[in-house]
């Protein structure tokens, strides 16, 4: 469903007066499988690699619903094809595909995308081989440009001569929220593809196709899984573009594994659930953090004093902030280490969205690839720590964080 974007000042609802299904009933059904065979509803891992290419009753090329052949699992795969319509229904997009990473996802968008001559925008405050790849690409004569990660300050940099723009609905790891209506709206006068990246909001709080976004993208590893087993990326956009990304999915050889799509479905169902539990968690987690002696500051657009408070009210579907924040810890980089030795259910690794907890190190994970006067910029520094919050009861959390401060 494709809403204008003069229509979006109200803030939309997660199921609106109609017939379509709602959010978390595609999320379950939206694979729409069923074996009229056996009865089974629950689709299965096709571990092949090969489908007999000619239907044996016609005689012709069979093909999936998007019209593609189905003869080899790299192109295409049933398992994962029962998750992309699962995640074109969660992303109100015509179509979607699946990737054996995020970063296979965004590595597929530039290849398909850019030319010599072209310019790419990110925000500056964005995951870290994302702004990498894209410079890896100047050797291509592709010119990449970082600005943001204030909304304002990447609308004034987007003009005619930027071919794509990349930006993430909340950035890494200060958790900036975006205001993903107002950048489409510019994307939209200066011709501009806009390419969201929802991995930290997805589509719980944000649809961005719905908003005028050109393409949404999810680190499906994250919060979609939602296990911490998962390594995988999504794409949603309209069928034509899909088609296109098709082909070259193809080429590049990137389409994730039947096994891997089959873990992502196993987890979706749960996602609103997961999201909207780990988004009170944090919530909490902040409050506790913003009042705590040994805190030097606390990032995370739930608390009211957030500048991206407002924002995210405004434009997300729930009034929830997501699960992850992040704080200053008052002492330099031994102290943070320490705390990050020191926890014991949050374990220190650079992931999130998951049912675990994880604390992570910025500066030596998504910021590893920032020169320093960026980082100093954005005011990443070596007392920063991202917490990603997991399902575990607050109550444990808080204690194991007051003890590891201590
Ligand atoms: N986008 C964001 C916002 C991320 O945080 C990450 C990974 O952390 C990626 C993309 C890349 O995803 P993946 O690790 O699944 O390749």
């Amino acid at each position: 469903m494709q809403v204008s974007v003069g229509a979006m000042n109200q803030r939309p609802k997660t199921r609106e007066k109609s017939k379509e299904r709602g959010f978390s009933t595609n999320s379950v059904h939206g694979h729409e499988y069923y074996d009229s065979e056996t009865g089974l509803f629950k689709v299965p891992i096709y571990m092949t690699s090969i489908w007999e290419q000619f239907d044996r009753k016609t005689g012709e090329q069979r093909k999936t619903e998007r019209n593609v052949d189905l003869k080899y699992s790299r192109e295409e795969n049933m398992t994962v094809y029962a998750l992309e319509k699962t995640i074109r229904k969660l992303e109100e997009a015509e179509d979607s595909l699946a990737f054996n990473s995020g970063m296979a996802a965004i590595s597929t968008i530039y290849f398909s995308t850019l030319s010599s001559g072209d310019r790419i925008l990110i925000t500056k405050e964005s995951y870290g081989l994302t702004q990498q790849l894209a410079k890896d690409l100047e050797k291509y004569g592709i010119e990449t440009v970082l600005a943001g990660p204030e909304t304002q300050e990447l609308v004034r940099e987007i003009n005619t001569k930027v071919k794509l723009a990349v930006v993430e609905t909340i950035t890494n790891p200060l958790l900036k929220v975006v205001d993903v209506e107002e950048v489409a709206r510019r994307c939209s006068e200066t011709g501009t593809k806009l390419v969201v990246d929802n991995t930290f909001a997805t589509p719980v709080l944000l649809r961005p196709i719905r908003h005028g976004a050109w393409l949404s993208m999810n680190s499906l590893t994250k919060y979609i899984a939602g296990h911490n087993d998962v390594i995988g990326g999504s794409i949603a956009s309209d069928s034509k573009t899909i088609l296109q990304l098709w082909e070259w999915r193809k080429k590049l050889g990137n389409i994730m594994n039947p096994f891997e799509a089959f873990l992502v479905l196993r987890g979706l169902p749960t996602l609103r659930a997961r999201f909207l539990q780990q988004s009170k968690t944090a919530q909490e987690l902040a409050r506790f953090l913003h009042d705590h002696s040994k805190i030097e500051e606390v990032f995370y657009p739930g608390l009211e004093d957030s500048p991206y408070h407002s924002i995210a009210d405004r434009i997300f579907y729930e009034k929830a902030y997501g699960g992850v924040l992040s704080f200053k810890i008052k002492g330099g980089k031994e102290d943070t280490l320490s705390f990050m030795r020191n926890v014991k259910i949050i374990k220190s690794t650079p992931s999130l969205g998951g049912v675990e907890s994880l604390a992570t190190y910025p500066i030596q994970s998504a910021a590893r690839g920032m020169t320093e006067e960026v980082r100093e910029e954005l005011g990443i520094t070596e007392n920063l720590i991202r917490l990603s919050v997991g399902l575990e009861d607050v109550d444990d959390l808080i204690a194991d964080i007051d003890n590891a401060l201590g």
